[in-house]
């Protein structure tokens, strides 16, 4: 088979051939047709998170291994399943759930994989979907995407079930109040999508780039703010009537994430997802006096899964700009999506 690995923190991934592998017990080996390149991927292949004041949380620190075949967002058609896979057959196509446990801990047990301590996700610590064949563990982690396009479903496997995650800690309010969506990118168009099928009441998003913003506009956001304005919280402030209940960070830098919380209304709650990275002083007496909560949100669970497959198949698959590149494109769409050059997702075609 053949992969594009991450070999070198900073470095352009490198064609790597090894031998397909045979799927044993549980396993189930899924020949790519879809994996999407997610914003993560740049902060993986730069090999740390920013923590704000010269800080870095090093990935090799939580347990990274190189040389790492990236991608986490993946639709395959199974070409040979193990004995012990049951419910898939040759042939069938699935997206594939990468956020993966240890399977046995209590965090596990009780249906919160994706926060196990000793994460296996599949393109994270596990090798993902650039490449032509992906195994994965257990059929369980595989849900039938219908007649959806590859292309349009292999992206709920990371922006859809994250932002369903985010939309959900929103609480409803979310059919009362109108939300702030931070980054107008991949995420973004992805959350107001969601958010719309979730029958959320409206959507301000705000981007610091003219061409996202007028993406979001067309994905449906009732407004849009530019995050480069000096007096982006009081547009913010105006466009929610008195401050935002909820804003969702999509970015997640020093900057957004302090935007955020000069928006909010007392009571309001800021939830971040976006990585940038960076750091916020707040002051304490904030919290009560405000009455603001400040909560991250990291990808889905299982179930988060299932139930969003069950939104699609009843709302329709989000229809977001997706663009195809080929397996062998990879390094140019990372290159794109860093110079901030992709509207909406670029989705790899292994096999196309
Ligand atoms: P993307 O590159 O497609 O989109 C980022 C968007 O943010 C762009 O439209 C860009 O113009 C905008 N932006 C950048 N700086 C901004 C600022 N200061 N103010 C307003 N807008 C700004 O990225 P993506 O794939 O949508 O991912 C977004 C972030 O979410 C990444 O950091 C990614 O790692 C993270 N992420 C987190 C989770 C999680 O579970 N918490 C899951 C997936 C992705």
């Amino acid at each position: 088979m053949k992969s594009y690995d991450l070999c070198e923190c900073g470095a352009p991934l490198r064609l790597v051939e090894r031998p397909t592998p045979k799927p044993a017990g549980t396993e189930v080996l899924l020949k790519v047709i879809a994996a999407g390149v997610c914003h993560s991927d740049l902060h993986i292949s730069d090999g740390y998170y920013d923590l704000g004041g010269g800080k870095r949380l090093m990935l090799a620190d939580r347990g990274v291994k190189l040389p790492l075949t990236m991608g986490h967002e993946n639709v395959g058609e199974v070409v040979a399943a193990a004995p012990d896979a049951k419910g898939v057959k040759v042939g069938d196509r699935r997206l594939v759930h990468p956020w993966l446990g240890c399977g046995e801990c209590a965090i596990c047990r009780r249906g919160d994989e994706q926060l196990c301590r000793t994460p296996s996700s599949i393109g994270v610590f596990r090798a993902g979907g650039y490449a032509d064949h992906l195994l994965v563990p257990h059929p369980r982690y595989l849900f039938d995407i219908g007649s959806i396009a590859p292309e349009k479903a292999a992206p709920l496997a990371c922006s859809g079930i994250t932002t369903y995650g985010a939309l959900k800690k929103v609480g409803p309010l979310l059919q009362e109040e109108p939300i702030v969506i931070i980054g107008g990118g991949g995420l973004g168009l992805m959350c107001v999508a969601l958010h719309q099928a979730m029958g959320g009441k409206a959507a301000i998003v705000v981007d610091i780039d003219a061409g996202k913003r007028e993406a979001a506009r067309k994905a449906g956001a009732k407004a849009v703010i530019d995050g480069n304005a000096p007096d982006a919280a009081k547009q913010i402030i105006a466009a929610t009537n008195g401050g935002a209940w909820a804003v969702i960070d999509l970015v997640g830098a020093s900057r957004t994430v302090q935007l955020a919380l000069d928006s909010l209304v007392k009571g309001g709650k800021v939830i971040v997802v976006g990585l940038f990275g960076g750091d916020v002083t707040i002051p304490t007496p904030s919290l009560p006096l405000r009455a603001m909560t400040l909560q991250g949100s990291y990808v889905g669970s299982l179930t988060e899964m299932a139930e969003l497959l069950d939104l699609v198949r009843r709302k329709g698959a989000p229809d977001l700009p997706v663009g195809t590149r080929p397996l062998a494109a990879v390094n140019e769409a990372l290159q794109d999506l860093k110079a901030g050059k992709v509207v909406g997702r670029l989705v790899l075609t292994p096999a196309g």
